[in-house]
């Protein structure tokens, strides 16, 4: 049997190229503190990304949680439960009330129908994700933020590289914060930065990385320490060098999949969205039970048979997690709730065969065909 197969495998360069990107710094010995490749990154950053301007930051986890701290958020924020740990985390890490809205059942991004409902007097932001490097409905949320005088800040981990209407997704909301997990589309090992256009949350922001000193002998904000080293710029500048051949390879492998699982019973695909330039980060398909003949789970556990390693992202919600201890109630985002226990994210990156997705496909037909054979004889 084939060695195991998982829903990612972090793209990295030809050793020799990171060996050149990293070189210089055994003469300099400048190895963080906003350094060489540091200023080199962020500047490459603004072009590809196609912002005003880019913060970077140790990780994602950490964009977000400086994000709300440099905005001296007070109050509730409205999210989505229908995430990773660290969106939820980053609230209430900064002593703010996580608010969770439903998502749509198609797209899995905040319903914007339900936020308005969700406002108060002590609403300060809304923090919704564009899960999967799905588009939220942008044009909505600004209307609503700005009725209410709101922030926006979107959780864009998944969408590295991701356009809508020609813009750089990072340009929507006051601030985007994007990770450079060794496990997204784009990595820089680990690392994470915010797009903004306020050029004073980005002096804010940039003190908060870096202890909240202002000067020599001036420390006037209590600050973190989220400087992104060196070694993690210089593989962020090696790795985006490649970025447009992995999202490339990644669409080839999203089109098989769509080609073999397009229509077939009990299975539903992620959408394809319109105006939107994709970065095909994950490969979800929403199981039905009753129609495919088996449930999530059990597709899970018959690709894991043939050590193929999917993951539910996202299960369970981040509004039923032990540490919040029942403080929410699960009732609320029944929609999330539905789609957290049928959703099985898919195999998918650059370097991943296409006959491997291929035989992922057959597996899963296969699986569908035996269920359906079998609830036929009875
Ligand atoms: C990965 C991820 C983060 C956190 O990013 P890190 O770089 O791992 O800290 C935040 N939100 C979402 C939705 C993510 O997938």
């Amino acid at each position: 049997m084939q060695d195991k197969i998982f829903v990612t495998r972090s793209s990295m360069p030809e050793l020799d190229e990171y060996v050149e990107e990293i070189r210089g710094l055994w003469s300099s010995h400048w190895l963080t503190n906003m350094g060489e490749k540091h200023k080199k990154f962020q500047e490459q950053l603004i072009h590809y990304l196609n912002v005003d301007n880019v913060e970077l930051l140790t990780n994602g986890h950490m964009a977000l949680e400086l994000t709300m701290q440099a905005m001296h958020l007070e109050g509730e924020v409205i999210t989505t439960p229908f995430t990773f740990a660290s969106t939820t985390h980053a609230i209430v890490r900064n002593g703010l009330e996580p608010v969770f809205c439903d998502i749509n059942s198609d797209d899995f991004t905040i319903n914007v129908e339900e936020i308005e409902k969700l406002v108060t007097d002590r609403t300060c932001a809304i923090l919704p994700v564009h899960v999967y490097g799905n588009v939220c409905n942008v044009e909505e949320i600004d209307r609503i933020a700005r009725k209410y005088g709101l922030k926006v800040i979107y959780d864009a981990a998944h969408s590295f590289g991701v356009s809508y209407q020609g813009k750089g997704i990072g340009q929507f909301g006051d601030a985007a914060c994007f990770s450079f997990h060794a496990t997204k589309v784009f990595n820089s090992i680990e690392g994470g930065a915010v797009c903004f256009l306020d050029k004073e949350f980005g002096r804010e922001l940039y003190r908060l990385k870096n202890f909240g000193i202002r000067g020599p002998e001036i420390v006037d904000g209590v600050g973190a320490n989220a400087k992104m080293n060196e070694f993690c710029a210089a593989m962020g500048l090696c790795n985006l060098r490649h970025i447009n051949e992995e999202i490339e390879k990644r669409r080839k492998i999203a089109e098989c999949y769509r080609n073999y699982l397009e229509g077939v019973e009990g299975i539903r695909l992620n959408p394809v969205q319109r105006l939107v330039n994709s970065n095909y980060a994950y490969f979800p398909i929403i199981i039905e039970e009753t129609d495919f003949g088996a449930s999530r789970n059990e597709l899970y556990e018959e690709l894991a048979k043939h050590n193929i390693i999917t993951r539910k992202y996202f299960y369970p919600l981040t509004n039923t997690f032990a540490c919040f201890h029942n403080k929410y109630d699960v009732g609320k985002t029944p929609v999330a709730l539905y789609i957290s226990k049928r959703v099985l994210t898919l195999p998918i990156y650059g370097d991943l065969d296409l006959a491997i997705t291929e035989k992922i496909c057959r597996i899963i037909l296969d699986c569908h065909r035996r269920a359906a054979s079998k609830s036929f004889f009875g």
